[in-house]
């Protein structure tokens, strides 16, 4: 295991490595980033470095969640116990999911982003249909197993391996034996994070120097009331309501979680996606704050995949200023069904970068709005994605450390170092 000084080194290199990579990037941009300096770097050396690091990430997350979740189920030994825990963390999952999205909507109404906007920008969105609740529910259930892990079907993957860790504790005495394979598996697959980890700074900065030597911050500008009302919703929602949920629920210190939640968040932040970010938010979760594994190898990849309040804070007030931008006026009705639409469209799609415009998409057909007014505010998601990613995992970590807490299954001593 790592020592807690050679993690503090680590946090603080990764951090480095997203200060260092923004200022890059913002100088490249400020220079124009073309010719040789696009090449060799934005376009060679940020790019690959932004890649292979994203690759490693990737590579672990099907593993990972395989082994981590076998050994977890096997260890609660208790059906009725995990299904008090997954009522508590999806019904969790829903309820900030529901809050974020109806803030999101009030901001939306007060600030009125959208009023006045001039609809000169060249639009272009193709929508997609929501796929219907059943269909939905239908696909949280695996045909073949491999199938699933090699498409990353992260809710199928979860339900093959809660079922194969219960049947290994009532398997007697082969159970056993097997749970001590995929005890030693799960040992080197964490060690493999932590090597990964050791790379992050570098990668880090190659992935943030990118995005911003391509984007710059006058993208902004136009869409600078549209950009900062998301920005408002998602800091109040990581700041106000995690906090008081988690001080509420936990009765622990939420400074002393903020602290260790930065390198899932500089993660978060330079990949856009929480699916990559799972291995980290894992490791994070564990060895920092002491949730033990049969709590967070279910309850992580699952917000991974379920829970987006940052998402659905774009969404909502990307809907608000999108009826305001076409001179729509939307109904008690119309926000209801945005809540009901965004939190549902949340459940079915998986966190990977910009995944938050397809459901917006889903959500606006809903309410008739025109999708192609995703158009007017793509030029920010970038950014955007960014800061909502690091939003959803919070929201992973806060309602995990909330569940363990409320089971007796966190290390208090681990959290409190
Ligand atoms: N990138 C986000 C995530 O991975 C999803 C989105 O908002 O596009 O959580």
């Amino acid at each position: 295991m790592t020592s807690s000084m050679d993690m503090k080194n680590l946090t603080k290199k990764i951090l480095f490595g997203m200060v260092l990579g923004l200022m890059a990037g913002l100088i490249m941009n400020a220079l124009g980033n073309k010719g040789w300096m696009s090449v060799v770097f934005t376009d060679g050396l940020f790019h690959m470095g932004g890649k292979v690091f994203l690759a490693s990430l990737k590579v672990l997350v099907v593993p990972l969640v395989i082994v981590s979740l076998i050994c977890g189920t096997a260890a609660l030994d208790d059906i009725k116990k995990l299904g008090r825990i997954g009522g508590k963390t999806v019904g969790l999952y829903l309820a900030t999911t529901g809050l974020a999205i109806t803030f999101a909507l009030i901001a939306s109404i007060i600030i009125a982003p959208g009023e006045g906007f001039s609809l000169t920008t060249d639009v272009a969105f193709q929508g997609k249909d929501a796929p219907p609740l059943i269909e939905v529910l239908i696909n949280i259930f695996p045909t073949n197993p491999f199938k699933s892990m090699v498409e990353g079907k992260m809710l199928q993957i979860i339900v093959f391996a809660v079922l194969f860790g219960l049947s290994m504790t009532m398997a007697g005495e082969a159970g056993k034996r097997i749970l001590s394979l995929f005890k030693d598996l799960n040992e080197v697959i964490m060690k493999m994070v932590m090597m990964m980890m050791l790379f992050a700074p570098l990668g880090v900065f190659c992935l943030v120097a990118k995005v911003f030597a391509t984007q710059g911050l006058s993208a902004i500008l136009p869409l600078a009331k549209y950009f900062f009302t998301v920005l408002a919703v998602l800091v109040f929602h990581a700041v106000v309501v995690y906090t008081s949920l988690f001080k509420l629920f936990t009765g622990l210190s939420a400074r002393q979680f903020f602290k260790k939640l930065r390198n899932p968040l500089t993660v978060s932040f330079s990949t856009a996606s929480s699916n990559a970010t799972l291995p980290v938010t894992l490791e994070t979760i564990e060895e920092e704050m002491g949730v033990d594994n049969s709590i967070a190898s279910f309850t992580i990849p699952l917000g991974a995949t379920i829970n987006m309040d940052g998402t659905a804070i774009m969404q909502g007030v990307a809907t608000g200023f999108i009826a305001q931008a076409y001179g729509i006026d939307l109904g008690m009705s119309d926000y209801l069904m945005v809540i009901l639409t965004a939190t549902l469209a949340s459940v079915g799609t998986a966190g990977v970068p910009g995944v938050g415009l397809i459901m917006l998409a889903m959500v606006l057909k809903q309410v008739n709005l025109p999708v192609e007014g995703i158009g007017l505010i793509l030029g920010v998601d970038r950014l955007l994605d960014m800061v909502r990613t690091s939003v959803n995992v919070t929201g992973d970590m806060m309602v995990t450390a909330v569940v363990a807490k409320s089971e007796g299954y966190m290390n208090l001593e681990t959290f409190e170092d």
